[in-house]
């Protein structure tokens, strides 16, 4: 049986992080089925990997987070990275990349540090159970057994928690977010893309979101940064069914597009093409197939009722939300915080800590989620 002082389930972004803090006189061992540390931050952020933000604020979190943030925030982490050797720059959202531009730069600082400090490192090597006896957790994996005396689930989402049921964890179901939503939609509308848009979110249970920015018509749905954000008011409640509004011109009044729209009688062209020079033609099509009108009419007999209807899809142009996509970037759910100390230790198992995605806590786009993997993997670490 393979001994250490402390092992790491997952050498992910939250794994590592916690290796290269806890204590150097003890034997730790990362346990990862991966064949290389930290890889899945290779695909985040487009292969740029957004690694933390500016102006990382836990109200854009599922759950007060500030105690953790009080512990190790972004301008620290940032601190940590430089030092390591990671140049990094800013964008105007405040988002956080590799100077290379490349997430490779990432994962290669943090391999280097876990080489550099001789942690023993054991890819290709999934645990399949976890007990424990009086004095130490025994780990079943695909390589043999493993032991220690202070063991870290840092497995990520969707994983591991059958397991955790043994070591009397309790959790909240995990469920995709950060997501496309699958809506109800006309095909003409796939590959559309919309910029500078609000849009306005709303779940079964009545809760609304909204959020400004881009979106992308997908064959049988939407995608975009701002979907993947507002997709966490449905994650969230576990359901994937509601509304999504979008407002295609924010910043005009609903009296100001009406207006928009009577001037534009006066371009006498076939009603249409009344929205193109406006909106790309397929987004004017679908306002106009929400109606039964006579198209093969000049716009300027287009009657007040009809620019009425216009301006309220303009407004306010809604699609069914029925499910989601399987391209989630986070899950959410996971170990409950109020089950864990400051130092993301069991209250009731001693000597078992977790951190990154493992826990119920979930981000926005932006940073947000690489923040709490690099915030928990260092209050764990600390702690061991
Ligand atoms: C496509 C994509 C893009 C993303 N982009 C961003 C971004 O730009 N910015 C951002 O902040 N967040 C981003 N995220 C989210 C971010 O990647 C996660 O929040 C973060 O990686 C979580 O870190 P973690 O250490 O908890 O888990 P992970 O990084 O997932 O690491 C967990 C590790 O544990 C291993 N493991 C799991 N189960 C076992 C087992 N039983 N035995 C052994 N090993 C196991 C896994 O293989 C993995 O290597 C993105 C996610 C995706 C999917």
């Amino acid at each position: 049986m393979n001994y250490s002082d402390v092992i790491i389930i997952g050498g992910g972004a939250s794994g590592s992080f916690c290796a290269l803090f806890a204590s150097k006189n003890q034997k730790i061992t990362i346990i990862d089925n991966q064949n290389k540390i930290a890889k899945k931050i290779l695909v985040t952020g487009n292969g740029r990997c957004n690694l933390t933000n500016k102006t990382i604020s836990y109200e854009n979190y599922n759950q007060n987070i500030q105690p953790y943030l009080n512990k190790f925030n972004a301008n620290q982490t940032l601190d940590f990275f430089k030092s390591i050797g990671l140049e990094t720059y800013f964008d105007e959202q405040g988002r956080v990349y590799p100077l290379s531009n490349s997430a490779k730069s990432v994962q290669e600082v943090l391999q280097n540090q876990i080489e550099k400090r001789n942690i023993d490192v054991k890819l290709e090597t999934e645990v399949t159970n976890i007990t424990k006896n009086e004095d130490n957790f025994i780990l079943e994996t695909t390589k043999g057994i493993f032991s220690c005396k202070k063991l870290v689930v840092a497995t990520g989402g969707n994983s591991m928690l059958k397991t955790l049921k043994n070591l009397n964890i309790n959790y909240k179901t995990f469920s995709p977010s950060l997501v496309s939503l699958k809506t109800k939609i006309s095909k003409n509308l796939a590959n559309v893309k919309l910029s500078n848009v609000k849009v306005t979110a709303t779940n079964t249970f009545g809760q609304s979101k909204s959020d400004f920015g881009e979106v992308l018509f997908k064959e049988s749905g939407l995608s975009g940064i701002c979907i993947f954000n507002l997709s966490t008011i449905y994650s969230r409640v576990k359901n994937f069914k509601g509304l999504i509004s979008i407002d295609l011109l924010p910043n005009l009044s609903y009296e100001e597009v009406y207006n928009l729209l009577f001037q534009r009688r006066q371009l006498k062209i076939n009603i249409n093409r009344f929205f193109d020079g406006l909106f790309v033609r397929e987004i004017g099509y679908e306002i106009l197939n929400r109606i039964k009108i006579d198209e093969n009419r000049s716009s300027m007999a287009l009657s007040s009722n009809e620019l009425h209807y216009f301006t309220k899809q303009i407004k306010n142009l809604q699609f069914d939300v029925v499910d989601c996509y399987q391209n989630n970037q986070v899950f959410s759910g996971g170990v409950n915080l109020e089950d864990l100390t400051l130092n993301l230790e069991s209250k009731k198992n001693k000597n078992l800590f977790f951190c990154g995605e493992i826990c119920d806590v979930d981000g926005i786009c932006g940073g947000y989620n690489l923040q709490w993997a690099w915030t928990s993997g260092k209050i764990v670490g600390e702690a061991l």
